[in-house]
């Protein structure tokens, strides 16, 4: 990106760039034809909106939290995500907690945000319990242990309960490790356990119900002092855990600033 960025304003140049060798620039990034085809119209815009690439960035620094996020949104390939990472790392806006996949996925396995919540309810239980100092933080730790422990398909807790680091906290919504499966959590049944037993067609006690209920059973006995009561105070609670595992610090909503 070096030819454009030395060429005086990073907006006039893209706006102005051959899309093809803009696309081979970006190349390694994937979906680069899309992605020149965005960066070639939005850069247009900015230069005709904001008169150059440093007017949008002090509108992103310094216009109201709302009125920026809404402009973000108003741009064609731009979505709730990208918007909300400019907002929180070209912004420097505490407060912003992006989502993404991996982010929409964690939490809700967790039973930190509801299980059929979509992205723009997860970040709003998020933003609404970490530290405003901590978002972005939380949401580069979220993205890589959600790649190393909580992947899409096969969580390391599927095989061996040990395995994770939140495994004591977390409410494993739409992980089954009594059976192999593994359900976005918004297709998770109350209940595992009933779960289990419908798919295997049993009535009563089946084999995975009991030992599910066994796991359950040591799981509790298990469970130090601490960590029990993080999770009897509910999902505040866990986000206290969610925080003190990535080494966040302490959970403070109070602190949470946009500005
Ligand atoms: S215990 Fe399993 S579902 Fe829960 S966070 Fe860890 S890997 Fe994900």
């Amino acid at each position: 990106m070096a030819r454009y960025e030395g060429a005086g304003d990073l907006a006039s140049a893209l706006a102005e760039a051959d899309r093809e060798e803009l696309a081979e620039t970006i190349a390694s990034a994937g979906l680069y034809n899309q992605k020149s085809e965005t960066l070639i119209r939005v850069a247009g815009r900015v230069r005709e909106e904001y008169g150059s690439a440093e007017g949008f960035d002090d509108f992103v620094r310094e216009a109201e939290y709302g009125a920026v996020r809404d402009a973000l949104l108003d741009m064609k390939g731009v979505g709730p995500k990208t918007a909300d990472c400019v907002l929180l790392f070209a912004g420097g806006r505490g407060g912003v907690f992006p989502v993404d996949t991996h982010v929409h996925r964690i939490y809700r396995r967790l039973g930190i945000a509801p299980p059929d919540a979509d992205h723009e309810e997860v970040r709003a239980v998020l933003e609404r319990d970490v530290p405003a100092e901590k978002c972005g933080f939380g949401h580069t730790a979220s993205i890589q242990f959600g790649r190393e422990y909580c992947s899409a398909r096969n969580p390391a807790c599927l095989e061996d309960p040990e395995a994770c680091p939140m495994a004591d906290l977390c409410e494993q919504v739409g992980v089954y490790p009594a059976t192999g499966e593994v359900v976005d959590p918004a297709e998770a049944s109350a209940d595992g356990s009933e779960r289990a037993e419908l798919e295997l067609g049993r009535s009563g006690e089946s084999e995975a119900v009991a030992a599910i209920a066994e796991d359950v059973h040591d799981a509790s006995a298990e469970l130090d002092a601490e960590s029990a009561d993080l999770i009897r105070r509910g999902s505040n609670g866990q986000v206290h855990g969610v925080v003190s595992v990535f080494g966040l610090g302490e959970c403070d909503a109070h602190a949470r600033r946009r500005e």
